[in-house]
């Protein structure tokens, strides 16, 4: 085989899920020389203590360096308008990866490594692991014959370091499909018994969170302070630039709270305990509503006394007919002002819910 000088330095897209360590070792047993690189973004749901942990866990037990990219700013733009479509829910996986293999090869580059190693399963997962999908995915991101994929790597044409001698092709594998029993049994001939189950939740593939998504960017708002919010508390959409949010859970509150803005309305309960919610937007206080009023009757109301009586539906108090509730600015909580409101029907929750 010719030589154009490749070297056996690869960079892998490590998770710290098993597919991604097994795929190291079974590159550590050809003696390539391993550097791993892990993407967070703000929609992954283990931020803390799972995702980037498992990850430092993975690359330190496998004794490799490991750099973590921290990319939620560019990769809103990508979730606006991606190019591929989304999948089930807000999920715009096949850009996403090939956005995550673009810095995967320019970090390739950096570190004068010749080829990158994945964990993929061909099929395991619907959107990205489709054969169609992965080799659009590698055309696109430049990357032709440089994705090794030891798990699935006779169910692919040779690659590039194949070709090239540097890899042995019969010591890889044909794994497809979703059963995990193969992974499974390689794990044990590894001698791994320690691994975390597949890693990396990821928030836009959940229909809840995906909704809240489509909404901010329904309404032109799609910014990360925004989706930072949108992890917490319920969400309502009071108008085209307005909207409510009321924490579930005294931690929820609590996090409510250090997300609000200086300029975002703060709501409680004036005499009894009751969830911490934050009107953020513009809105013309003049802003007239028809809201519930009493024995069925509609009444006009404000912004403000709307969003009041979403809040006090949300309270153990929400059968009583008026309800007094407080609210200032939040970076200013000298001027509290007090509003008597009816507690919002179910019928005009299930109207403004998002
Ligand atoms: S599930 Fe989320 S992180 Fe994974 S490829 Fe799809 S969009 Fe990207």
């Amino acid at each position: 085989m010719g030589n154009t000088g490749m070297n056996k330095k690869a960079i892998v897209l490590l998770s710290g899920g098993l597919d991604s360590i097994l795929a190291v070792r079974i590159m550590q047993e050809q003696g390539i020389e391993v550097e791993a690189i892990n993407f967070l973004t703000v929609f992954c749901t283990c931020t803390h203590k799972g995702c980037q942990h498992a990850a430092t866990k993975a690359a330190q037990d496998l004794k490799i360096p490991l750099k973590v990219f921290n990319i939620t700013e560019e990769y809103l733009e990508i979730i606006k308008n991606p190019k591929h479509g989304y999948g089930s829910n807000m999920n715009p996986c096949i850009d996403c990866r090939i956005f995550f293999f673009k810095k995967a090869g320019e970090y390739l580059k950096e570190r004068g490594a010749s080829f990158i190693v994945t964990g993929e399963v061909l099929g395991e997962r619907p959107m990205s692991q489709r054969r169609d999908a992965i080799l659009l995915i590698e055309k696109e991101a430049g990357l032709k014959g440089l994705i090794v994929r030891p798990l699935s790597a006779k169910l692919f044409n040779p690659t590039i370091p194949e070709q090239e001698g540097i890899l042995d092709r019969d010591k890889m594998l044909d794994i497809s499909g979703r059963s995990r029993k193969p992974q499974i049994a390689l794990a044990r001939q590894f001698g791994l018994s320690d691994y975390p189950c597949p890693a990396g939740g990821c928030l836009l593939t959940d229909p809840g969170f995906a909704r809240r998504i489509k909404d901010l960017l329904d309404h032109n708002c799609l910014a990360l302070d925004e989706v930072k919010l949108l992890k917490f508390g319920r969400h309502f959409r009071l108008s085209e630039t307005a909207k409510l949010v009321i924490g579930r859970s005294e931690e929820e509150n609590d996090l409510l709270c250090s997300l609000a803005r200086p300029e975002d309305i703060v709501f409680k309960l004036k005499s009894h305990q009751g969830p911490f919610s934050i009107l953020r937007g513009r809105f013309d206080p003049s802003t007239a509503f028809r809201v519930d009023g009493e024995q069925g009757r509609t009444i006009v109301a404000g912004m403000i006394e709307r969003a009041a009586s979403i809040v006090a539906h949300h309270t153990k108090f929400r059968s009583e007919n008026l309800l007094d509730v407080c609210y200032w600015k939040s970076g200013d909580d000298t001027d509290r002002i007090t509003v008597s409101v009816k507690p919002a029907s179910a019928e005009e929750i299930e109207r403004v819910r998002i």
